[in-house]
């Protein structure tokens, strides 16, 4: 992950409404002077998003080359999600807000989701037809514009998926099967999602009934098989009640999460299979629901501690499909999994009540991460990551600290725990840094994320993965946590 700060900023500005033909020159030439600019910073290889622009079709986006893409699309509120993956955002589009007004989409935020990835959200405009779009993408390689779409199709996720040719527009409506699709088995996935499983491809609309707090899917054409295979939800679930019914020709699920919980779907695998993510809402200030002490779809926070002496909320970034960074043959997803279990427990070991977002290998969106710390009242908030650049660059190691700008306290807290580390460990020290980061932005505790290495160093990745270093690092952040707040007169 690598988020480099431009040294001169540069104006964006977006025209909504109509294209003028010069912008592509001044496109060109905002590309140049962006990629003049960021040369004495160009340690790494990742992708870079440089602008967005609204056109009469849709988005054009300039990037210094193709990135992977995943389109999700969620309900309620109804958005659709672009990650660019292995992308960072140039300073100006960090938390930019384009305005769209068209094409069903009212806006687009774009935000830094993560190191690694950088988000498009269109909030769709739900009473506007065309927000049931699919989206689609086109890389135009001699402009280094990549366009973004909306297809003929319409239907609730569709996903394109990055390693497929791109998927054409296709004008026919899609093929209704005579036979009825069969609902076979529910269950979850290893990674904590519920999937419903079907014979064959299966069209779904969804919807939420907020008073019942009951998501409903209803398949059309479809009936439930006979031996129908369905997972038993522990006491503590999130998910209160799993319900089918037959009602005439269609199929309705029912899915009622505990308070707190929602459902979204995300991206579909197979066309026969529909995939949701059980994950905690956002949250208002008043909602004291306790959270749940444990349950099969992700793993509890742990509150051990005296909440008197302060609450840390231990973030490991990445998990599920998201590897994160991936070098010699590590995936950071992992490693920060590793560290984070033994932070917590260190700082559990100094009296802290420490919540997890995560304690294995579960997806997790930005928002809900946050959320959560935001609904424990944690004083710290800490994300664990490990860094990466391209192979070229494998002698590049050492650990930054992040913090938001203009947060002093932010700032306070990471140089703690940058120079715990750098101690403790002897890594090279890389600084204590301000960033846009949505994680260190959007808490309203002091929050840091620290780059524990570079797992793109073979002697860095050989010892993000042992436990024993591992446990140094973990152990520092700890330290560097508890002299804030001892500073700060807990
Ligand atoms: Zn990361």
């Amino acid at each position: 992950m690598r988020y480099r700060q431009l040294a001169v900023g540069i104006l964006m500005t977006v025209a909504t409404g109509y294209v003028s033909p010069l912008l592509e020159q001044v496109q060109a030439q905002l590309i140049n002077d962006i990629n003049n600019n960021n040369n004495a910073f160009n340690l790494s290889s990742a992708l870079r998003l440089n602008s967005i622009r609204p056109t009469t079709n849709g988005l054009m986006l300039s990037v210094n080359a193709n990135p992977q893409i995943r389109i999700q699309r969620e309900n309620n509120p109804d958005r659709l999600i672009v990650d660019l993956q292995n992308t960072s955002l140039v300073q100006e589009l960090h938390q930019a807000t384009v305005p769209m007004n068209r094409l069903g989409i009212k806006q687009v935020r774009v935000a830094q989701y993560s190191p690694a990835i950088a988000r498009l959200v269109f909030d769709l405009d739900s009473s506007n037809p065309n927000s049931n779009a699919a989206w689609q993408s086109q890389y135009i390689a001699a402009t280094k514009t990549l366009l973004l779409t909306p297809s003929n199709q319409t239907a609730q996720a569709i996903p394109i998926n990055p390693s497929l040719p791109l998927p054409r527009p296709i004008s026919s409506p899609r093929p209704i099967f005579s036979t009825p699709t069969v609902i076979e088995r529910l269950s979850f996935s290893s990674t904590g999602q519920l999937v419903i499983t079907a014979n064959q491809p299966v069209n779904y609309q969804t919807s939420f009934d907020s008073a019942s707090g009951t998501y409903s899917l209803i398949v059309a054409n479809a009936k439930i098989s006979a031996t129908l295979q369905r997972p038993s939800l522990a006491a503590n679930s999130p998910i209160e009640r799993i319900r089918l019914s037959q009602v005439g020709n269609s199929v309705e699920i029912g899915i009622k999460t505990t308070a707190g919980w929602q459902v979204r779907e995300t991206q579909r695998m197979t066309n026969q299979q529909i995939q949701l993510q059980i994950s905690l809402n956002s949250v208002s200030p008043n909602n004291q629901t306790p959270l749940p002490n444990s349950n099969p779809v992700i793993q509890n926070p742990q509150n051990i501690g005296d909440r008197r002496r302060g609450v840390i909320f231990v973030d490991a970034g990445h998990g599920g499909r998201d590897p994160g960074a991936i070098a010699n043959g590590i995936q950071e997803k992992d490693v920060v999994l590793q560290m984070s279990l033994k932070l917590g427990q260190a700082l559990q070991g100094l009296g802290y009540t420490v919540y997890y977002t995560r304690t294995n290998d579960v997806e997790f969106d930005l928002e809900p991460r946050v959320a959560l710390a935001q609904r424990v009242n944690a004083d710290v908030f800490v994300s664990i990551h490990a860094n990466s650049l391209d192979s070229r660059n494998s002698s590049v190691n050492g650990v930054e600290t992040f913090h938001a700008r203009n947060s002093t306290v932010g700032r306070e807290l990471a140089s703690y725990v940058q120079s715990q580390i750098i101690s403790a460990t002897g890594a090279n020290n890389r600084g204590v840094k301000a960033a846009g980061f949505y994680l260190v932005t959007q808490t309203s505790m002091p929050a840091i994320l620290v780059e524990t290495g570079f797992v793109t160093s073979p002697t860095e990745a050989s010892n993000l993965s042992n436990p024993n270093y591992q446990k140094q690092m973990a152990d520092a952040i700890a330290r560097g946590i508890d002299q804030f707040m001892r500073v700060r007169g807990r």
